[in-house]
């Protein structure tokens, strides 16, 4: 960890970038390759995750692996509530470090999740669902079934996204004129409608070859050129991609994104009708 930044809370529409690399992480564990032993900070990607400022609070969109480094990194406490894309290991095994949030939300974590998600995550932590756990001692968590129906979300506008990921069903999400694609191959036409107007779209990019499950630059810049989104910033980057080259290979409007990257969005009211759930308030 290079810098440590003082606790703040995100302005709405503020994003800030937790993590960057794919589910090696970069450097790769034992791996001497240019981007591996760069000097370069940017080349230093964490596993994918996100924090976006929403009106009235912050949210976490995964808890990946290095999530207690990340937030630290970041001076980030007051997450509101977490919003899954999906349930694999690089997504979501730095959920335990959400244990400490309760101390600051006086309740539990709100968790917004798919039903398939859930139940994996009461299998892998099964040890937070058993009776008498010690509050403190196990993450404490409040589930909220979403599927692809938007919904209100601390003050703003929540369009849960449907992305294939190779053979996974898995969710993006769009909030206002920013949407956030990590893992996916396919967008289905219903996404690519949802997808329009876009100031940022932050989105998948593993690597040059072709991949099963995640898009290839050229694949990642086929969407852009639909999409034409007016900033673009690609992530869940592997180590094959060096920040400083990739960068000058894009066209303009198109960067990698690197760990601790900040950006500014608006966010748009949202339409009355939208489901509303409740969440717990927060003494400030
Ligand atoms: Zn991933
Ligand atoms: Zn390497
Ligand atoms: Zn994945």
């Amino acid at each position: 960890m290079t810098k440590t930044n003082p606790v703040r809370s995100l302005s709405p529409g503020e994003i800030v970038f937790l993590g960057t690399g794919t589910s090696h992480g970069v450097p790769v564990i034992g791996c001497r390759c240019p981007v591996c032993t760069s000097e370069d900070t940017r080349n230093r990607r964490t596993r994918c995750s996100l924090a976006v400022g929403l009106p009235e609070g912050t949210v976490l969109i995964d808890t990946p692996p290095e999530l207690r480094l990340q937030l630290v990194r970041e001076g980030i406490a007051d997450l509101r509530a977490v919003l899954y894309t999906h349930a694999h290991a690089d997504h979501l095994f730095g959920l335990d470090d959400l244990r400490v949030i309760p101390q600051y939300l006086q309740a539990p974590v709100p968790v917004y999740c798919e039903a398939s998600v859930q139940a994996r995550i009461r299998k892998a932590f099964d040890y937070a669902f058993e009776e008498g756990a010690p509050a403190g001692g196990v993450p404490q968590l409040d589930f909220v079934t979403i599927d692809t129906e938007a919904f209100e979300l601390l003050g703003a506008w929540v369009t849960p996204l449907r992305l294939k990921h190779g053979p996974w069903d898995v969710l993006g999400f769009r909030f206002g004129d920013a949407a956030y694609c990590t893992d996916v191959k396919q967008f289905p036409e219903e996404t690519l409608q949802r997808l329009r107007n876009l100031d940022v779209l932050i989105l998948d990019c593993l690597r040059h070859e072709s991949h099963p499950t995640h898009l290839s630059v050229d694949e990642a810049l086929a969407i852009v050129e639909l999409l034409r989104p007016r900033r673009c910033y690609l992530t869940h980057l592997c180590h094959r991609l060096d920040h400083a080259a990739f960068s000058r290979q894009l066209p303009p409007g198109v960067q990698p994104a690197y760990d601790g990257l900040r950006i500014q969005t608006e966010l748009m009211p949202h339409p009355d009708g939208v489901r509303k759930f409740s969440l717990p308030s927060v003494e400030s």
